[in-house]
């Protein structure tokens, strides 16, 4: 279970794991600010509510960023903003394949340069081609990124599927590009 944290201005900041949300709340660090109904945790003594949303208690000065990005697909999805890098078509980031530039038969190799995005289709079509022999072109160069600025697009706009208690509390705010108070 995902657990939305909040500012201690109440402003959507990033999903962690429960575990991480119990080890805040009990370091007081963070708050709880709803539960998920019929959801506990159970230690050996009692049952914890699980919680869906947490409050820092504090304000949080430094600004919250990734200290490197990690070279791994759901990166790879976030940097190519979930459209395949041939046709542009949406690709789920929980369905996508993502395709060898230059493909692994031919010495390609599996980094931030050579791995994009990629549909079904285009991945199936292309197959151990290059992009030039295939016939197509790639959308833009890929390159190791230093931010993955629409993070806060994909991951904290509601969306079907996430409590229904965050949706207060995400989608509608420019908040990322905003220093943390
Ligand atoms: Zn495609």
């Amino acid at each position: 279970m995902d657990v939305l944290v909040l500012t201690h201005a109440w402003r959507p900041l990033r999903r962690i794991s429960w575990q991480l949300a119990f080890q805040w709340i009990f370091a007081g660090r963070a708050e709880v600010i709803e539960t998920y109904p019929d959801r506990t945790v159970n230690s050996a003594r009692r049952a914890w509510p699980m919680p869906s949303i947490v409050r820092f208690l504090r304000r949080v000065r430094r600004r919250l960023r990734p200290r490197r990005i990690t070279f791994n697909r759901r990166n790879v999805w976030l940097r190519d903003r979930g459209r395949c890098q041939y046709c542009d078509q949406r690709v789920a980031s929980d369905a996508f394949t993502y395709d060898h530039i230059v493909p692994r038969s031919r010495g390609g190799d599996t980094s931030w340069g050579n791995i994009v995005v990629a549909c079904l289709p285009c991945n199936q079509y292309k197959a151990d081609l290059t992009p030039e022999e295939a016939g197509m072109r790639l959308r833009r160069t890929p390159v190791r990124p230093r931010a993955l600025p629409d993070r806060a697009a994909t991951d904290l706009r509601w969306r079907a599927g996430m409590p229904t208690s965050w949706r207060d509390y995400l989608g509608t705010v420019a908040w990322w590009t905003d220093a943390l108070e």
